[in-house]
């Protein structure tokens, strides 16, 4: 078929604010801007305003007030056909008494396109995705992978600018959950359209973004790669909501150090590590968590508790069991101190 004509385009929210009640702002003034054909990923704790802010680009939400432009475009009262945008819902939401093609050619069918112009638009689209020849196969009779392609192209008929997925892997088992990121990841890069992705999941948000945007009640905490957000959280929130990071509370003041970023031997007296008590060993393939308990003489309050990460060969070579008392250190450059909180 040919090429679809170029589709990227950046969206840019401006003091975008969603009040649902007096007492609760769900989106509080975030200020964002996507780049053009990035594949950006919202990710959150539940009830944080990923969802509200998606629906507000949609358009199947109405803003309290703020903007949002498409390509420059004012869209923010536009109705949510008249967009650009297009969303994909979880579990992808396909019809199951309709074929493929008829999913696909759903949104056609509905502006009143002729059957023969929609059914021909639709199984372009099919092509395109690799599922041409699945065409007349009900959801039902399609693989989980087959019935994304089919949710994507139905999507796509739209002709969006920018896709806009709702959780679309969370009711998946997490097998297939990987393989279809993986497969939305290549889709995006192909297409290169917009993504915007909503998710809980920190995991799936590193594997899948150019741009993650980390929110917390409402705003945001946190804009970045994946690279920067995990290696330096701006916030306390962001450091434990990513995981793998142990927030201390030291003389010099709150800092996060990585599990896996902690050296661990056995306590000996005069060495200068922090003084804990492993309490927990956690197998977990090619890495053994372990729980930790600081002791009186740490940097940080006695008694908190710390992960460590350790390589299963570093393990091995030195295992540790619940009651060993042992001695912690890490590089000066990988505790990353926070900049001074904001104020709320
Ligand atoms: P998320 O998708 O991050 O889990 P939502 O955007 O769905 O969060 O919700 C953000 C906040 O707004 C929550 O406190 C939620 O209870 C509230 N909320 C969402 N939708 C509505 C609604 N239609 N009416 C009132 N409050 C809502
Ligand atoms: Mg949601």
């Amino acid at each position: 078929m040919n090429a679809l004509p170029p589709l990227a385009a950046g969206i840019e929210l401006i003091a975008l604010t969603k009040q649902y009640a007096l007492d609760s702002v769900a989106v509080d003034s975030i200020n964002l801007r996507i780049a053009s054909g990035s594949y950006c990923c919202l990710l959150g704790p539940s009830g944080c305003g990923k969802s509200t802010t998606l629906r507000m680009i949609a358009g199947h939400e109405s803003t309290t007030s703020g903007d949002i432009l498409l390509e420059n475009r004012n869209i923010t009262h536009l109705p949510a056909a008249g967009r650009g945008t297009a969303m994909m819902f979880q579990s992808f939401a396909l019809f199951p008494h309709l074929s493929a093609l008829d999913n696909v050619a759903f949104s056609l069918k509905m502006k009143g396109v002729a059957k023969d112009a929609r059914h021909r638009q639709a199984q372009d689209l099919l092509e395109r995705v690799a599922m041409g020849h699945l065409s007349a196969r009900k959801p039902g009779e399609l693989s989980g992978g087959q019935q994304q392609r089919v949710a994507l192209a139905r999507a796509l008929i739209t002709q969006p600018r920018v896709l806009l997925l709702d959780e679309p892997l969370s009711a998946l088992d997490p097998f297939l959950r990987v393989q279809m990121r993986a497969e939305l990841r290549r889709w995006q890069k192909e297409l290169g359209l917009t993504f915007i992705h909503v998710t809980h999941s920190q995991e799936e948000a590193m594997a899948l973004a150019d741009t993650m945007v980390v929110m917390n009640h409402g705003r945001i905490e946190q804009v970045g790669s994946p690279h920067e957000v995990y290696n330096r959280p701006a916030s306390e929130f962001v450091a434990r909501f990513m995981g793998g990071h142990n927030v201390l509370e030291t003389t010099l003041g709150k800092v996060a150090v990585r599990n896996d970023h902690i050296h661990l031997a056995p306590l000996a007296h005069g060495d200068n590590g922090w003084p804990a008590t492993v309490h927990d060993v956690e197998y977990q393939g090619n890495h053994v968590l372990l729980g930790l308990r600081l002791a009186e003489g740490s940097g940080a309050g006695a008694g908190d508790n710390v992960s460590v990460m350790l390589p299963e060969a570093t393990f091995v070579q030195r295992p540790y069991a619940p009651g060993d008392q042992v001695s912690m250190t890490w590089a000066a450059w990988q505790a990353h101190t926070f900049p001074p909180t904001l104020a709320a």
